[in-house]
């Protein structure tokens, strides 16, 4: 079979542990043999991230902002442990935020659904993507204790000085705390358009959860600046696409989520995200089938990954010379999904077809009972080692292949 080429380069950022052995093993048996493909190579093991003082990750995040498209392999996130075990240096500082914040952009959590693995809440047949606004909130505020009774102020002072503003908060007669905290019209817009991006490119209809009737200001500044952006640059075309966005209280959104069947895009501000993709992760079930990926305002840079880590306990039994059985879903999507936006972003729709193809062939082969341990345990079924499993996604997937050509 002909190779199908790739116009440009993807940015492969490989990892650590089980995570690395399982995304060789994908690159060498999926990705490679089907594409013509150039691969610009960065390697973030823990001993080269050490070696190179954690040059190589501005490097890679550099390389994306050029080449637009991204694919990440889980990284060790080194703590004191770590730098005992490896020898680090030191502690070097998390390659995922690292990434994330030199890239910048929103991070967009996505299950993967199978009709067979049962679900903690089962209505959810469609995907809820989770879409947290990594920045300000209760990340970026300020906040103390007050050992007694006194008054709370909030001051703003503009840097030219003109019409400050400042008002009280509270005054309480007794002990208690305060807090302050903060947004950007910048970042929100920017989230915004992000969000807006992503659920026209899936085909999903956007959900933005706010208190703006408590904080008619705060969660105000949200609220308008998606309206607006949805109106001024996206309502056509998602009127087109059959979808369409909508705010909502905070409060009726999750209720409305749990009652779901899936298919939107649950866009959170900071702490909401923080709370609400854990929660939608454990309702889909497994780690091994939860995508990630960041995605960049103009909606022309990405980045994918898998949501777990590298997965230490079943990379010791590697270690040892015996088979595991890692779910490696969430990793080929990671790969699939960055295949899929070169195409897009190439504007050839073979290679987005054979990443479509690719996604279709491991969706296929766990509806037929063909899956990982962890499937297995909540499907009550038998189970196949890593190899075995990937395997026979190769097999479904030179089968659709062949029928297409
Ligand atoms: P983890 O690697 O996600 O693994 C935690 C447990 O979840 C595993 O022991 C396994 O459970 C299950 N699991 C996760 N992924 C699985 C898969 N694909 N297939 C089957 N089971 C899976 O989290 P961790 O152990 O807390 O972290 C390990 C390392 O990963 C740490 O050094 C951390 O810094 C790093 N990390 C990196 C990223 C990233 O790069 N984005 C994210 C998170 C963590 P059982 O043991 O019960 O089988
Ligand atoms: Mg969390």
């Amino acid at each position: 079979m002909e190779k199908i080429k790739v116009k440009n380069p993807v940015v492969e950022l490989d990892g650590d542990e089980m995570a690395r052995v399982l995304w060789g093993w994908i690159r060498e048996t999926l990705i490679l043999p089907y594409l013509d493909i150039d691969l610009k190579y960065f390697d973030y093991h823990i001993l080269n991230r050490d070696a190179t003082e954690n040059r190589i990750v501005t490097e890679a995040a550099e390389a994306i902002k050029k080449y637009r498209v991204g694919a990440k392999c889980a990284a060790i996130n080194p703590d004191q442990t770590r730098v005992k075990e490896f020898g680090l240096k030191k502690a070097w500082k998390s390659p995922n935020s690292a990434t994330r914040n030199q890239i910048g952009g929103t991070l967009f959590r996505q299950p993967i659904v199978f009709k067979n693995v049962p679900r903690l809440v089962p209505g959810w047949t469609k995907p809820i993507v989770v879409a947290r606004h990594a920045f300000g909130d209760l990340y970026g505020g300020a906040d103390f204790t007050m050992p007694r009774g006194g008054k709370v102020f909030l001051k703003y002072i503009p840097h030219d000085g003109i019409n400050p503003v400042e008002v009280e908060i509270c005054d309480i007669p007794g002990a208690g705390a305060a807090l302050g905290i903060y947004n950007t019209e910048e970042s929100v817009r920017g989230f915004a358009l992000s969000c807006m991006n992503f659920g026209l490119e899936r085909g999903y209809p956007v959900y933005l959860g706010t208190k703006n009737t408590e904080l008619e200001h705060y969660d105000g500044l949200f609220k308008n600046i998606f309206q607006d952006v949805y109106d001024t640059q996206f309502r056509k075309r998602f009127e087109e696409r059959g979808i369409g966005y909508e705010h909502r209280m905070v409060d009726e959104l999750a209720a409305f989520a749990i009652r779901s069947s899936g298919g939107f895009v649950w866009a959170c501000k900071n702490y909401d995200g923080d709370i609400q993709s854990d929660m939608v992760a454990a309702g889909f079930g497994s780690l091994g089938l939860m995508a990630s990926m960041l995605l960049t305002p103009d909606g022309k840079t990405v980045l994918t990954e898998a949501a777990h880590g590298t997965v230490t306990r079943h990379f010791r039994e590697h270690q040892a010379g015996r088979e595991t059985s890692t779910n490696p879903v969430a990793s080929i999507f990671a790969w699939s999904r960055a295949v899929y936006y070169r195409g897009l972003f190439d504007a050839t729709p073979e290679v987005q077809a054979f990443a479509t193809t690719l996604e279709k062939a491991c969706i296929d082969t766990v509806e037929a009972g063909q899956m990982t341990k962890d499937l297995a345990t909540l499907t009550g079924t038998s189970w196949l080692t890593t190899r075995q499993f990937l395997a026979k996604i190769k097999e479904s997937l030179d089968q659709k292949l062949s029928t297409k050509g």
